[in-house]
């Protein structure tokens, strides 16, 4: 069994396809993960999200830590037992959300002291600590602990804190390779930070790559400078990461987001936006985002998107989701998420079909025209 190899199939311009082969499964990529932060991927059945065309979904340490918390997730016998999904799981370092969700912190060389959103008790999260949740959990790819800055931050700010993240991706290694079974069948990312600066990104990427990793995130972005910020940064950062191993966009994003990170060569996303705008009436279709609330639904008898396979498309009329939406009704969450969730899915799947086939350009081009006309 392979622990973890990347073949690229086919490129096209500097936009990848291949496939992360792993123990539990394939990932095709490009891929998106939905995000499974507390167990489950809100409002919908682990069948159901592989039925949408998901390889691998995402978990995060901060939230599960916290609540059931991992050392009793693994008793129940590790988070695929217990969310009911058997293939990989990818879990973050807990890094971010205890920058954005926790109170009182406190950030040593050590780690990070804070105190619990959901009942203030106090818990510290170290490269150790959170190489050990992840374990715990049984995490297929396992993130490297860091500190994501705010990027509007002055310069030296932003290359201290990324100096330190280096230190704990070196520690984070250590702990990780340290973790006997678990380190035999799973993988270790580390993540490049640097904010938007080229210089700082790429000490990032040469000291990861001195430490040696399976795969490459690329953090510190998508924390509110812009797409055109974003795009600016991504036309050199993934370029300074190993061409042979994946590279991770983590937290992105909208669909135009997707097809412009992968054209800059990136090959694994993961966000929010399609499960969240589910429960808020937001469903994306290749005309644009449509808000299902809009009084012009109302009498609407045609499917949300008229191209979409899903299951919610096939059965369903746009007045049906209306109705749900502005009734408050559970079923409308579950609906328009199964459809955001099969929409990303369609998405990464044209644009593995568009590279392998040398088409991406093109392929960009239409979506471009279509998603964001006005
Ligand atoms: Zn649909």
């Amino acid at each position: 069994m392979t622990r973890f190899a990347f073949d690229i199939h086919a490129t096209d311009g500097k936009a990848r396809t291949g496939t992360i082969r792993m123990m539990r499964g394939d990932i095709r990529t490009p891929a998106f993960m939905p995000v499974g932060t507390a167990a489950t991927v809100k409002a919908m059945k682990m069948e159901d999200v592989r039925a949408s065309g998901a390889d691998i979904i995402l978990g995060n340490t901060y939230h599960l830590m916290l609540r059931p918390g991992a050392e009793r997730v693994a008793r129940l016998g590790g988070l695929h037992k217990f969310g009911g999904w058997d293939r990989p799981i990818l879990t973050d370092s807990g890094g971010y959300q205890v920058m954005s969700l926790s109170e009182l912190r406190k950030i040593t060389e050590e780690g990070v002291t804070f105190a619990s959103h959901l009942d203030g008790s106090r818990h510290l999260l170290s490269p150790e600590r959170s190489m050990e949740i992840q374990r715990l959990l049984g995490s297929d790819i396992v993130m490297c602990f860091d500190e994501c800055p705010r990027a509007d931050q002055p310069r030296d700010v932003i290359a201290k804190s990324m100096e330190m993240s280096m230190r704990w991706a070196r520690r984070s290694r250590d702990a990780f390779n340290a973790g006997g079974e678990h380190a035999e069948r799973s993988a270790l990312f580390g993540i490049q930070q640097g904010a938007l600066d080229e210089r700082l990104r790429k000490d990032s990427a040469d000291a990861l790559t001195d430490i040696g990793f399976d795969g490459y995130a690329i953090g510190g972005l998508a924390v509110g400078e812009g797409q055109e910020a974003m795009f600016a940064t991504l036309e050199f950062a993934p370029q300074q990461l190993p061409a042979d191993r994946p590279r991770y966009l983590m937290g992105v994003g909208k669909p135009d987001d997707l097809v412009g990170a992968v054209e800059r060569g990136v090959d694994m996303f993961d966000c929010v936006l399609p499960t969240r705008s589910g429960r808020n009436g937001q469903g994306f279709t290749w005309n644009g985002p449509v808000n299902m609330r809009n009084a012009r639904h109302a009498e609407d008898t045609g499917p949300l998107d008229e191209r979409c396979p899903c299951p919610t498309c096939t059965k369903y009329s746009r007045a049906y989701l209306h109705h749900l939406h502005k009734s408050g009704e559970m079923l409308g969450a579950m609906l328009l998420t199964e459809h955001n969730l099969w929409f990303y899915q369609q998405l990464m799947a044209g644009m593995r079909a568009a590279i392998a086939e040398g088409r991406f350009t093109g392929f960009a081009a239409d979506f471009r025209r279509d998603y964001l006309a006005r």
